[in-house]
């Protein structure tokens, strides 16, 4: 019989959602008439940009004749979308990308899934904690964590607690690690870094020879000036950092897929004798053997983004939802609760009263507010006492969710 990769066994099963939707069907079966609102999801509810159908349309139909017809792309990506990139998302910014140094794929999720691949079997791995679970399960599945400890912990991952007490910035590692994952603004903690203190993370990395992988996924919801939308904008991050940006957030695109990864020409691993190797073709490598690139149609769709229109279209989506976040903090800061992100984030991120973990607060949300929103403990064992709210609502069913917990909840 086939061996199977046992390292799969070690993950834990999908526990939060699955569990979320038990308890949503047992109080739905219990009260049949009550309207639950959803705040517990990271997907987008808004249709995708005019500018955007617009484009796809057009390569729909240049993909019905002959003279404009595609078929295979070029395997990094096609140059009218990674120059536009390297132009308006890096350029304008004073940074330095070049558009071979970037490589459009199907989203975040898989780069930052699949990045993992490139380092060697027994590279160490440090995450934050709370975390995105990707970055924690691809590393699993890989065999570099071990197995998890009663409590969920995985022996060889070194974990960055994040909690109010530290302002949801990682600390350092405390031993040597290969690579770190860090994402600001934060999923689920709505943390963001500032330059400063990215900087100290730059520095620490090349000092130790470690690469971090940095998750920019929603730094088009950076407000504040003075926050770094790329980790290129650190002196020094070409050496040492592979960024995701995502289309999936910013545009709408969860559905639609399309996203990219910059692996600069300067960064770096080295074989087990010590030699230098650049991690640009290792990654170009890696996808053109096992991706063969986004779709023709919905690279013309993301490339619309760059437009004039497009670029204000996205702006009027993102602050869509940053409306919705400030209806959530202000809601949630008035009923007397601690209320952390949401300022240049979608993810609101709230300390559950004394004395309720997250999954009681869970409940008493769903029970007296009918409102569902994620429990902080689902994102690694430091998210315990927190409680995550999205968003990514709709106006009409997030200003009804505040109402609710305001009167529901204060009384
Ligand atoms: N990275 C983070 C931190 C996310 O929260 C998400 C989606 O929720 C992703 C990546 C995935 O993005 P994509 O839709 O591009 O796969």
């Amino acid at each position: 019989m086939a061996k199977i990769n046992e390292h799969y066994l070690k993950l834990k099963s999908s526990y939060l959602f699955s569990e979320i939707a038990r308890r949503i069907r047992e109080f739905t079966a219990a009260h049949p008439d009550a309207r639950i609102i959803r705040l517990g999801i990271g997907d987008v509810t808004q249709p995708l940009p005019p500018a955007v159908i617009k484009a796809l349309h057009e390569a729909v139909d240049e993909m019905a004749r002959a003279e404009t017809f595609r078929g295979y792309g070029p395997e990094p990506g096609y140059e009218f979308l990674t120059a536009l990139i390297a132009k308006h998302d890096y350029g304008s910014r004073g940074v330095n990308v070049s558009p071979d140094e970037i490589i459009v794929s199907d989203g975040s999720k898989s780069d930052s899934g699949n990045i993992q691949e490139i380092f060697a079997a027994d590279a160490t791995v440090a995450l934050t904690d709370p975390v995105y679970p990707v970055y924690m399960d691809s590393n699993v599945m890989a065999g570099r964590t071990g197995a998890a400890d009663e409590r969920g912990r995985y022996a060889g991952v070194t974990y960055l607690p994040c909690t109010a007490e530290n302002h949801f910035e990682p600390p350092l590692p405390d031993r040597p690690v290969d690579m770190v994952y860090l994402c600001f603004p934060n999923n689920p903690t709505g943390a963001v870094m500032r330059k400063p203190v990215l900087k100290k993370w730059v520095d620490w990395a090349r000092q130790n020879g470690a690469v971090i992988l940095y998750d920019a996924a929603y730094e088009a919801y950076i407000r504040d000036r003075d926050i770094p939308h790329s980790i290129y904008e650190v002196e020094g991050a070409r050496e040492v950092a592979i960024e995701f940006r995502s289309y999936s957030k910013s545009a709408g695109f969860t559905g639609t897929r399309c996203a990219f990864t910059v692996v600069p020409k300067d960064v770096t691993g080295r074989t087990a004798g010590g030699e230098r190797v650049a991690l640009n073709g290792l990654w170009l490598r890696r996808q053109s053997t096992k991706f063969n690139s986004v779709p023709y149609i919905i690279q013309k769709g993301a490339a619309a983004v760059y437009t004039d229109e497009g670029q204000a279209q996205v702006r009027a989506l993102v602050d869509f939802y940053m409306e919705n976040a400030r209806i959530i903090r202000s809601g949630l800061q008035a009923t007397g609760l601690s209320v952390y992100g949401g300022e240049n984030a979608p993810y609101i991120w709230l300390k559950t009263p004394p004395g309720l973990s997250s999954w009681d607060f869970f409940d008493k949300l769903l029970n007296e507010a009918h409102v569902v929103g994620t429990p902080g403990a689902g994102f690694g064992p430091a998210g315990e006492g927190y409680f995550r709210l999205t968003a990514f609502g709709s106006r009409a069913q997030t200003e009804e969710a505040i109402a609710r917990i305001k009167t529901r909840l204060s009384r």
